[in-house]
């Protein structure tokens, strides 16, 4: 039987991931426990769901019956191409180009697939930010990279612009060791983050005052308190990524579903200001801001302007 280490690896490079590590499948003992405080300081804020099935997001075994190993796998979106004017509300550079659900979703089922012809093995299961588990804390498990102080996994050599993916299976594979964590004495995310998400600390993410979170995640208006705080973002932030100094690693991405369109790069601060329905629907078809929808979108450009406005009548 082929080693699957060596062979999993392989078929993840084939297939576009750029890393590949593996961890033993059993309960997050201590990350349960850290879990369970930042819900009781309701620091998930409005995502209720993040209550929900408490223990199978915290053992995969419960997730998937009779799973031995988690492999963790990340898939690179680092993007240089900006959107031209400078004045235009800003997008998460991840939610640029096609949404990387689908396209990562084939890409782990494919792999299972493989994994499933050659060890006959029949329980994997693929994960891509779409079921109860935890790919951060099982990517640092894995050794992937550590969680720095903006909460984000972050790799010495690739920085923190990729995506996670997880899939569980039954298989057993040797598993990797965690890596150290290279933060020191560093504060730039929690200084840069315009508004004050991050616990002075770091390493805690209070997910109500952060812009991603706002902007993607929060149903209702957007409380003013946030007026001047949102650094012109209108989908996502990426500012306590930015300023991380192990980003100055992170290599372009070779995925051209990834590619942002033309037209999108182009729309002015006025056209966003004028986005209409039909617009919003030729600019982001299969593309992950789909998910604020159309009213979730003119919301967030609509409370930069009321905020501009303000600011310029003060
Ligand atoms: S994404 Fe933006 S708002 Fe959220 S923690 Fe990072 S810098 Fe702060
Ligand atoms: S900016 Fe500094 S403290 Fe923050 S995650 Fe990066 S290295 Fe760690």
């Amino acid at each position: 039987m082929k080693d699957p280490r060596r062979q999993i690896n392989i078929w993840a490079k084939e297939l576009g991931f750029d890393s590949v590590h593996f961890a033993k499948a059993e309960r997050l003992e201590a990350e349960a426990v850290n879990l369970r405080k930042w819900l009781n300081r309701g620091y998930h804020a409005g995502m209720s769901y993040m209550e929900n099935h408490f223990e199978k997001r915290v053992d995969p075994t419960k997730l998937v019956p009779g799973a031995k190993s988690v492999i963790v796998l990340t898939y690179n979106y680092f993007n240089p191409i900006k959107q031209e004017d400078p004045q235009a509300p800003k997008i998460s550079m991840y939610a640029l180009g096609k949404d990387y659900h689908h396209i990562i979703r084939k890409k782990l089922n494919e792999l299972n697939n493989k994994i499933e012809e050659t060890y006959e093995e029949e329980t994997g299961r693929g994960f891509v930010d779409s079921a109860p588990v935890l790919e951060r804390d099982w990517a640092e498990r894995a050794g992937a990279g550590w969680k720095g102080k903006n909460t984000l996994l972050i790799h010495p050599k690739r920085g923190s612009y990729f995506f996670l993916a997880v899939l569980i299976t039954g298989l057993e594979i040797k598993p990797d060791q965690p890596m150290r964590d290279y933060c020191g004495s560093c504060t730039r995310c929690i200084d840069a983050c315009p508004t004050d998400a991050i616990s002075k600390e770091g390493y805690l993410l209070d997910a109500g005052k952060c812009i991603s979170y706002l902007t993607i995640e929060h149903r209702e208006e957007l409380p003013e308190e946030f007026h001047g705080q949102m650094e012109n973002y209108m989908f996502g932030c990426d500012i306590c990524q930015e300023v991380c100094p192990w980003n100055r690693f992170s290599k372009e991405h070779t995925e051209p579903e990834f590619l942002p369109k033309e037209k999108l790069l182009k729309m002015t601060k006025e056209d966003w200001e004028q986005l209409d329905k039909n617009t919003f629907d030729e600019l982001f078809k299969k593309s992950a801001v789909k998910r604020t929808k159309f009213e979730g979108l003119r919301r967030n450009i609509d409370f930069l302007q009321k905020a501009e406005s303000k600011k310029n009548n003060e």
